[in-house]
């Protein structure tokens, strides 16, 4: 038996025997991982590493089957996404948009990096950066690292100057939208600056820019159909998310 470190979040925690628990992290060394957590579900205080959302330096030892967790040193919780529904929905989507980190990411840095700086913007009001914004930033790199880059200045086919948008392809020219057939958007100046902004800045920099309510509201709409265009996936916190939204 080999004893690692990894320092990782919790994404999912499935039920597993009588008291144990599989729990599938997101960590910067090993990308993402399933690993057993012994007895957590009996002993919910000294289980609070095993809960999603938690953040630990854990010691795992690697014997035959999945790695088995010796001991965790619990650094964050984002307690405060428990104290509002709407944080807590949001992130709860971002977790689950963090389960597509392919199983051929062997360095997740640049994806945990991502999700902390999210999850610490989202559970604390006093950031003054919006929920909404967060998940739009959060969609919009998520697609960046899984290759789904997009130059919002260029054509994706042809080069030329872009002026609409398509989930599916991406930026296009006036040309290419309508010979694709595609479902096409015209996309606003403002809202190629903000996705340049956000693409361009690392860090805790990206999620602050302003734009007019309007141009936000088609940005946000843009990120979460293309993240969900590319990834072929319907997430289910975002019919949550939705519905809340549509109760206000
Ligand atoms: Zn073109």
């Amino acid at each position: 038996m080999k004893d690692f470190k990894v320092n990782g979040i919790v994404l999912r925690a499935a039920p597993f025997k009588e008291s144990s628990a599989v729990l599938t992290l997101l960590t910067a060394e090993r990308g993402k991982i399933a690993v057993v957590a012994q007895g957590v579900r009996k002993v919910k205080k000294s289980g609070l590493f095993a809960q999603p959302f938690s953040y630990s330096e854990f010691v795992l030892s690697q014997s035959k089957g999945l790695p088995v967790c010796r001991s965790a040193d619990l650094k964050e919780t984002f307690y405060g996404l428990r104290e509002d529904m709407d944080r807590l929905a949001i992130g709860q989507y971002l977790l689950e948009i963090s389960l597509l980190v392919g199983e051929d990411v062997t360095d997740g840095s640049d994806f945990l990096k991502l999700l902390l700086n999210s999850l610490y913007l989202l559970s604390r009001k006093e950031s003054g950066i919006s929920p909404a914004v967060v998940k739009t930033v959060y969609e919009l790199k998520f697609a960046a690292l899984s290759g789904y880059g997009v130059d919002p200045e260029i054509c994706t086919d042809c080069g030329k100057t872009a002026e609409y948008w398509s989930f599916e392809e991406g930026f296009l020219c006036g040309n290419c939208a309508t010979e694709k057939f595609a479902v096409i958007h015209p996309v606003s100046s403002a809202v190629k600056k903000a996705l340049t902004h956000i693409l361009s800045t690392d860090g805790k920099g990206s999620y602050s820019f302003k734009m007019s309510e309007k141009a936000f509201g088609d940005l946000s709409t843009l990120s979460e159909k293309y993240l969900e265009a590319k990834t072929e996936t319907r997430f289910r916190a975002l019919e949550f998310i939705s519905k809340m939204g549509s109760n206000e």
